[in-house]
């Protein structure tokens, strides 16, 4: 039986992959300050006795007793989120970060960070393979994010090189799924809401930059697999669909798969957004022998019932 650190576990990502590791019969810890996860979403794990909460926050070391793995997710993802104390996000990523790696060297673990295709910026490259270095704004809104990663990917790396740390970056592409909470903001959670709820569908800008995205199943099998790869190799590995949609494409898939009356409104698109966004997973198949499984339209099928069934149980809850 393995004990393993999960910083943000109680986090949209961090709690699906909680879950999997107990189901796998390890120990987990899950790390987390809630300032974007929520209790409900490790409720159902709390009764386990295998699994325990430490409530703290990363930018903080935390004496932690031996852990054989770490799994570092902690910080902000969604740029609602991100951008709404961007100092915070940007010491959450490097003091953080500094923090698991000071952990990791001490008790000579495994440890991976999630990285985000954010890194690429809004590549000129495409699809983006890992050894594209990325077009990032240095200066605009959402750099707190994307520099901050960067320099994660960086201080990973130097402990690897000076220090012998065994880690593993995995480059993480746009990922949906049951979980995500309502208030989260990104796009597939803001038009399934929107949608089931017969409101406007909010488009920013004209709907034709493009995303690629998986399901939450996929990601976690990813990045299990590259925890369970030999020492030797670090990544970075890009882990993510490359179906690739344009944002329009995805909001008249929403509202022919929910059977919705909703409208298109178009918003002003925001700084920097990408306008194009899909993964060259070549190192994927060929290091993990992996490949995603589920396509968009299935995905959605499952997220669209998840948020019904969400919001139906608010209703009752309101109504009684
Ligand atoms: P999320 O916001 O749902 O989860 C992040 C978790 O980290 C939350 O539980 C939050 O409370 C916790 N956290 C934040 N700051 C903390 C701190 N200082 N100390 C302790 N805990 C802290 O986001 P997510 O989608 O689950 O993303 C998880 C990780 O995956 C992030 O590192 C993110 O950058 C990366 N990632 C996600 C995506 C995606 O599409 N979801 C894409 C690329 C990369
Ligand atoms: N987006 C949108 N409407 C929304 C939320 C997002 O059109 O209500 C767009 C956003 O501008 C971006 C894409 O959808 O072009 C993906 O946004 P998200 O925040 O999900 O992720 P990211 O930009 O980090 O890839």
């Amino acid at each position: 039986m393995k004990r393993i650190l999960v910083t943000g576990g109680a986090g949209f990502i961090g709690s699906h992959l909680c879950e999997r590791l107990l189901r796998e019969g390890n120990r987990v810890i899950c790390l987390d300050n809630f300032l974007t996860g929520k209790k409900e979403n490790i409720a159902h794990l709390m009764g386990n006795r295998f699994f325990e909460l430490v409530e703290h926050d990363i930018m903080y070391a935390y004496p932690i007793d031996p852990v054989d793995e770490i799994y570092h997710l902690a910080c902000p993802a969604s740029p609602v989120h991100y951008q709404r104390d961007p100092i915070r996000t940007m010491k959450i990523s490097v003091l953080g970060s500094y923090n698991v790696l000071g952990m990791a060297k001490l008790h000579r673990c495994k440890i991976l960070l999630t990285s985000t295709s954010e890194i690429y910026g809004d590549p000129l490259v495409h699809p983006q393979p890992e050894n594209y270095w990325g077009n990032v704004n240095t200066i605009g809104p959402r750099s707190c994010y994307d520099e901050g990663k960067r320099a994660a990917e960086t201080l990973f790396m130097d402990y690897y090189r000076q220090e012998k740390v065994r880690i593993k970056i995995v480059r993480i592409f746009n990922t949906y799924g049951p979980g995500m909470l309502p208030d989260d903001g990104r796009v597939i959670s803001n038009f399934i809401l929107q949608a089931l709820q017969n409101k406007d569908i909010t488009i920013y800008g004209d709907g034709t930059q493009t995303r690629s995205f998986q399901y939450i199943d996929d990601l976690i099998e990813g990045l299990v697999r590259m925890m369970e790869t030999g020492d030797h190799f670090t990544g970075p590995v890009n882990i993510g669909n490359p179906g690739e949609f344009t944002i329009r494409e995805l909001a008249e898939q929403i509202i022919s798969l929910s059977g919705s009356a909703s409208r298109l409104v178009f918003h002003p698109l925001p700084a920097d957004d990408p306008k194009q966004r899909r993964p060259d997973i070549t190192l994927a198949r060929e290091v993990l022998s992996w490949e995603p499984t589920i396509q968009l339209r299935e995905g959605l099928l499952r997220m669209i019932s998840y948020f019904r069934n969400r919001l139906e149980a608010e209703s009752v809850v309101k109504s009684n």
